[in-house]
């Protein structure tokens, strides 16, 4: 278990299964599924690993996205791709190539409010 050495939050287990506290994080973060579009509620989205489990992903904050049951079959089945950048964005690939990125919407809102309580730069 990994926790953060500021605000002792879990940061990573080495089970599967994420921890309360982890899932909690997550759902407030993320409030709803995080394919591009998407608004299914978090309390009905599985919370999945973006880097798969099997294939060496962490069961850590930074390696967890809440998905629906549609979109995580998607991801799973289909040519759709995803990566997981700092503060939670995930990088989706479609088939085609094109990306879609998506950022939960908490990070927006703490990401201007920290930029609108800066000093002015002159
Ligand atoms: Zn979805």
């Amino acid at each position: 278990m990994f926790t953060s050495p500021t605000t002792g939050a879990v940061l990573q287990v080495d089970t599967y299964r994420p921890t309360r506290a982890q899932r909690r994080h997550l759902d407030a973060r993320d409030e709803h599924c995080r394919f591009p579009g998407c608004r299914r509620p978090a309390r009905f989205c599985d919370h999945d690993h973006t880097h798969d489990h099997a294939r060496g992903g962490p069961t850590a904050i930074c390696n967890l996205a809440n998905l629906c049951e549609r979109h995580h079959g998607m991801k799973h089945a289909t040519a759709w791709t995803v990566i997981q950048k700092p503060h939670g964005i995930l990088e989706w690939t479609s088939p085609t190539g094109r990306v879609y990125p998506d950022t939960p919407r908490r990070v927006l809102e703490f990401t201007a409010l920290a930029a609108a309580q800066q000093p002015p730069p002159f």
